[in-house]
């Protein structure tokens, strides 16, 4: 367990577009379980797939999280900035025999049908030195399990090579999961709280933490938010953007979303009272593990 002094959580959004409700869940969770612990609170932008993102969107994330009341500590972290930390890692990987090259494209995988479960082809038929390859780690553990905050014990099964996943790109860039494991380390994140939409990303980064020789943070993963359509709020679904003049609104219904038991009261208190409220009142454990459908619209 991580003790109080040493708690370092963080929240983690692409520029991919503006904040929405369900990404304020994601990020209040995590802002108050690590501030009702005394821990610290750090923002990372996670910008590595330009062609996704959104000019000025990074800007419009951190001053909607500012006008909602939830204070960062330290720098902002880009991981534009951190690309050489991340070949770094990446060769030492390849050097130990920890990931491969793999110049598999999708219309090989899906002649294979191994588009969603990779055949593990590669490490097998070694590309030509020349050939144009994507990275792939090794995901050498056939059972993966961690003991997860919020929706207790995870078991991750997988047949040998099937999962081997990529961590570099064939068009160039890295790939989420190296870059999150390696920043996480990097900056002392303890437990990191967020949504259960990336509950099979977090077995690949156990991995990774694995073959890297780094602690694990605790995990705990707050149930997603679905829209009438049963689709989880995304950008790509259309998620409207928060509405900053409804701050309290939105915080409000989000502690109730999160089991905190909020009092009608406190619907007229300002941002910081409300957030002091929750901090000082955070049960983590009160946080259901499904959520109810939430209208899209609202
Ligand atoms: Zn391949």
């Amino acid at each position: 367990m991580s003790t109080a002094a040493g708690y370092t959580g963080r929240f983690a959004p692409s520029p991919t577009g503006p904040l929405h409700f369900g990404s304020l869940l994601a990020a209040l969770a995590s802002y108050l379980d690590a501030r009702a612990l005394k821990g610290r609170w750090l923002i990372r932008i996670e910008d590595l797939d330009p062609p996704r993102e959104q000019p000025g969107a990074s800007d419009l994330i951190l001053r909607t999280l500012d006008h909602f009341g939830l204070h960062w500590d330290g720098e902002v972290v880009y991981q534009s900035q951190r690309l050489e930390l991340y070949a770094e890692l990446l060769q030492r990987l390849i050097d130990q025999g920890l990931a491969y090259r793999c110049r598999c494209s999708r219309s090989d995988l899906k002649l294979r049908d191994a588009l969603y479960s990779y055949d593990g082809h590669c490490r097998i038929h070694p590309p030509d030195a020349e050939a144009q390859c994507a990275i792939r780690a090794l995901c050498s553990e056939q059972t993966v399990t961690f003991e997860d905050l919020i929706q207790d014990r995870q078991i991750w099964q997988h047949e040998d090579g099937r999962d081997d996943f990529i961590i570099f790109r064939r068009d160039g860039l890295f790939a989420y999961q190296l870059a999150v494991v390696a920043d996480d380390h990097a900056q002392g994140v303890t437990r990191v709280i967020r949504g259960s939409d990336l509950l099979d990303e977090t077995f690949r980064q156990l991995q990774l933490q694995q073959h890297l020789a780094y602690p694990t943070p605790e995990y705990g993963h707050i149930p997603i938010l679905l829209n009438k359509l049963g689709q989880k709020l995304s950008k790509q679904n259309l998620a409207p953007a928060l509405n900053t003049d409804k701050a309290v609104k939105q915080l409000w219904e989000a502690l109730h979303l999160l089991g905190q038991n909020p009092t009608p009261s406190l619907q007229r208190a300002s941002n910081r009272e409300l957030l002091d409220w929750a901090v000082t009142h955070w049960q983590r454990d009160h946080i259901p593990r499904t959520l109810a459908i939430r209208s899209s619209g609202s």
